[in-house]
């Protein structure tokens, strides 16, 4: 069923708690934890509790939790004194995503330089 755990996602591992992560926020809908392989000073990445494959299936299906993520996005930004900062969703192989379970990145504490490569 949509949203539910998949046996072979490393997020819903974290999510499970199955997998150690350093978490920074959580909500009933969302957690926030480190990225394991940082590209800036501050790097968190915002996930869902439940399972989608992408930030497009996930607003499709629920647009809610997908404002979750941006509202969480903005309070780990906060939370980290960050003035400037991005926000990104990685959608499909071609553009870098590697895990298939919904996620922002939250990259700051840097120059970033834009458009981005
Ligand atoms: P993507 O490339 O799919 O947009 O982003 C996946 C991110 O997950 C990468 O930045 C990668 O470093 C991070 N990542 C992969 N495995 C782990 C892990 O086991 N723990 C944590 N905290 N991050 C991970
Ligand atoms: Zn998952």
């Amino acid at each position: 069923m949509a949203g539910e755990p998949q046996d072979d996602c490393l997020f819903c591992k974290i999510v499970a708690g199955q997998i150690p992560a350093t978490v920074v926020r959580e909500t009933e809908t969302t957690v926030a934890f480190r990225d394991i392989n940082p590209q800036a000073p501050t790097h968190v990445l915002i996930i869902p509790r439940a399972h989608y494959p992408d930030i497009a299936t996930l607003g499709a299906a629920e647009p809610g939790i997908a404002a979750d993520l941006l509202r969480e996005a903005g309070e780990v930004a906060g939370e980290e004194k960050l003035e400037s900062y991005r926000v990104v969703f990685n959608t499909g192989s071609g553009a870098g995503q590697t895990v298939f379970h919904a996620h922002a990145h939250l990259l700051g504490g840097r120059g970033l330089e834009w458009p981005p490569g």
